[in-house]
């Protein structure tokens, strides 16, 4: 049997950093791209390259985007007394799509869960903090997923907020049960949001 090269095994290798790829899928990627993919895999590295180079951080909200501020945060008709936090940047996409949000984000880039240990230093909270401080928001609507994870993330956001002037609320439970944000149709997310319980 053919041992992989060394720049084969590399690629198999870098290739299962990419979520639900294990090493087995990495391989037929990896034969794939440099099989008949050739150009593909070649749009592939430029486009990665590129993106590594201009996508950042929102300085305010913490998405990904390709200025210093995203297009939602310097959007002056946003309403900025009310700000949605959520796990991911798809998160965000999701609640535009469903147009039931009219104020701004956080997004935590992350989640807690304390089955897998992981916990506050999962989630960009002291960004969130330091955002708190410079704004002018009255309510947090913390929009997590129905996981045990999102669950988690909302409680010890909960906690933290404790003691804090702000309303905070949290999306209604009109999703199936394990729902994560972004596979719920937008007339369900919406009805989330308008549904929203009050948390303190
Ligand atoms: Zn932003």
């Amino acid at each position: 049997m053919m041992k992989p090269t060394n720049a084969l095994n590399r690629l198999i290798k870098a290739l299962t950093v990419l979520p639900n790829v294990g090493p087995k899928s990495a391989q037929r990627m990896a034969y794939q791209l440099l099989q008949n993919k050739r150009d593909g895999a070649e749009e592939l590295l430029n486009a990665l390259q590129q993106a590594l180079q201009t996508v950042r951080h929102c300085r305010l909200c913490n998405t990904l985007c390709e200025d210093e501020v995203c297009s939602v945060c310097a959007d002056p008709e946003r309403d900025p007394a009310r700000l949605m936090i959520v796990h991911m940047p798809v998160d965000v996409a999701s609640m535009e799509a469903a147009h039931c949000h009219d104020g701004l984000y956080f997004v935590l880039m992350g989640q807690i869960s304390p089955a897998q240990g992981m916990d506050l230093s999962h989630i960009a909270v002291d960004k969130l903090v330091a955002r708190l401080q410079e704004s002018a928001v009255t309510e947090i609507i913390i929009a997590t997923n129905f996981t045990a994870e999102g669950d988690a993330t909302a409680y010890v956001l909960s906690e933290l907020f404790k003691d804090l002037p702000y309303r905070v609320t949290r999306l209604a439970r009109g999703m199936p049960l394990g729902g994560e944000l972004e596979y719920v149709d937008a007339g369900t997310l919406a009805q989330a949001v308008y549904e929203r319980r009050q948390m303190k």
